[in-house]
């Protein structure tokens, strides 16, 4: 017997539907690539996003045709959040960071349409367009008179003079929930990127737990400032989120420097704020260096690599901001764990608290995952026997786009298909992840393993270390020792000796690096995140002393 509910598909449509009758005058704040801030509504991103779609069907565009973004996060990227993927075509945020051939491969890849990309990319496009054999139109996000002349770009336009005209009525269709809505390379730390092609029901299911109390725990009570980007797994969701809560919301535009995110919190009254470590050493360093506080921002997600301890106590202890530590991928829209206390741990001491703060956090509904041997076999939840982290769920993908790479699911005995991450970790008996390394970052010493991530969050912790990586060198008898390269703080003074010894009584003592190398800068990837794959190539000729 079935149950007599209505049935009505999950698409994205809905949310801004909603947003806009419910929340319409939400503020929706953006600064722009001309440096100006920009102040818009739901409302009015509603009815814009409803022309964007108009203007698709005069562009003769097919159901899950391919529009890609080349943007920052502002109001004309959310228009097209909705309008494509709202109106039946697949949204393709592509990463600026990227290397312009690897953008071009993307594009012909995803058998791009139409790529909408800020101004400030245009000398990008200009290097690309020739290569990318799918695009037929560009549009600049800009106002008509804002479209430099003579760019060489064929069939370029201004988006204002191709969306600004159009109708603003546009009923939204209606289809599978399953239908594709958008798309997300990965960032390529490893291999060649593989898109994971995301759902309009993997999107609205993600949007719902996403906002959860013990997940993001956004509201219309909030200011939200996703400073990820809208190019890196869909802005962690926050887009769909902020719009099935009424959230008010502000966009960074490319100003991701300490000074112009902190003065946009204090401006906006942000309330939530989502990033990687990277940027946060950024906004931190910006307070430390000027004796800021701030005055309205209470929570922060900090996701995509580990998030060093001693930057949670820096956010918790000196500015009272509470830091929810996630962990999640591409593959998975992104969002896997997030680390909230329970009930039982309220009665704990602030230290006992702490060390739970450090770990990735706990499952949200909706994912399931187990660690396993080398066999295969699931390890158990004690938090200390680590293994290949695998998970499923409705929001993790079963196929890449293409099937690019062959089947990434591994089967277990009950025929259920389980995506491996490429993570290691440990499981608590409270169900708490914790990340000790990404499979191939892992160090193997003498058939011990030892966590990079361990290694690097001890560095940090001193004092005039800004940022620390990592990684494995060659030993004729233990195979591989960590060495770790850092960067100094502006100022900050510490000896390879100095720092070798900060390492004593904080791991154990074969996990000790055996040498520290000095660097001016970590080389990092398009998502912000370290590059080891890069620091090895650098660091190729590399001895360790007396080997
Ligand atoms: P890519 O896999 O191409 O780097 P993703 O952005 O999908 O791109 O990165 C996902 C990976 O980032 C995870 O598999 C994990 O290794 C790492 N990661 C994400 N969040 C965390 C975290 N909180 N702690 C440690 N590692 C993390």
């Amino acid at each position: 017997m079935l149950g007599l509910m209505q049935d009505q598909p999950l698409l994205i449509s809905s949310l801004i539907e909603f947003a806009e009758r419910h929340h319409g005058d939400a503020e929706i704040v953006s600064r722009r690539v001309e440096g100006d801030i920009h102040r818009t509504t739901w409302r009015q991103v509603a009815a814009r996003s409803r022309q964007v779609a108009n203007a698709l069907e005069d562009e003769q565009l097919l159901f899950s045709d391919r529009v890609a973004t080349l943007a920052w996060n502002g109001y004309r990227h959310l228009e097209l959040y909705y309008g494509v993927s709202g109106s039946g075509r697949v949204l393709h945020t592509i990463n600026p960071r990227l290397h312009p051939d690897q953008i071009a491969w993307i594009a012909n890849h995803a058998e791009d349409q139409i790529l909408c990309f800020d101004l400030s990319f245009l000398p990008l496009v200009q290097a690309v367009h020739a290569k990318c054999t799918t695009i037929r139109k560009w549009i600049a996000l800009c106002d008509a008179d804002k479209l430099p002349a003579d760019t060489g770009v064929p069939n370029l336009v201004s988006y204002e003079a191709w969306m600004g005209q159009r109708s603003d009525v546009y009923p939204w269709p209606s289809f599978d929930e399953n239908s594709a809505s958008s798309m997300c390379y990965t960032s390529g730390t490893t291999g060649n990127p593989k898109a994971a092609l995301y759902s309009h029901r993997s999107t609205l299911l993600h949007a719902y737990a996403a906002a959860l109390p013990d997940v993001m725990c956004i509201s219309a009570r909030d200011s939200v400032l996703p400073v990820v980007p809208m190019f890196h797994v869909n802005a962690w969701g926050i887009p769909y989120s902020a719009a099935l809560v009424g959230a008010k919301v502000v966009f960074p535009g490319p100003a991701l420097d300490g000074k112009s995110v902190y003065d946009l919190i204090e401006a906006e009254k942000v309330t939530f704020a989502a990033g990687v470590p990277t940027v946060w050493q950024m906004l931190l360093g910006h307070l430390q260096a000027n004796g800021l506080k701030f005055s309205s921002l209470k929570r922060t997600v900090i996701g995509g690599s580990a998030c060093p301890p001693a930057m949670i106590h820096a956010f918790q202890e000196l500015y009272g901001v509470d830091v929810l530590h996630a962990w999640g991928m591409t593959e998975m829209s992104p969002l896997g764990t997030l680390c909230t206390l329970k009930n039982k741990h309220l009665a704990q001491s602030p230290e006992q608290q702490t060390a739970i703060r450090m770990k990735q956090g706990r499952a949200i509904f909706g994912v399931d995952m187990k660690i396993v041997d080398g066999n295969g076999e699931e390890l158990p939840w004690d938090g200390k026997a680590y293994g290949d982290l695998l998970v499923k769920g409705p929001w993790v993908v079963k196929e890449y786009f293409k099937g690019e790479g062959g089947n990434p699911l591994d089967t277990d005995a009950e025929g259920r298909g389980w995506f491996p991450t490429g993570d290691v970790a440990t499981i608590d008996a409270d169900g708490f992840l914790q990340i000790t390394d990404r499979s191939k970052d892992v160090i193997k010493s003498g058939g011990e393993w030892i966590s990079s991530i361990d290694i690097e969050n001890i560095a940090v912790a001193h004092p005039a270390i800004a940022m620390a990586a990592c990684i494995g060198v060659f030993h004729p008898k233990w195979d591989e020792r960590p060495i770790v390269a850092v960067v100094k703080k502006p100022g900050g003074e510490v000896s390879r000796d100095e720092l070798l010894a900060f390492y004593q009584g904080k791991t154990a003592k074969w996990q000790i690096p055996d040498d520290v190398v000095f660097v001016e800068a970590i080389p990092i990837g398009a998502t912000g995140k370290i590059l080891k794959t890069k620091l090895r190539e650098l660091l190729r000729d590399y001895k360790l002393p007396g080997v």
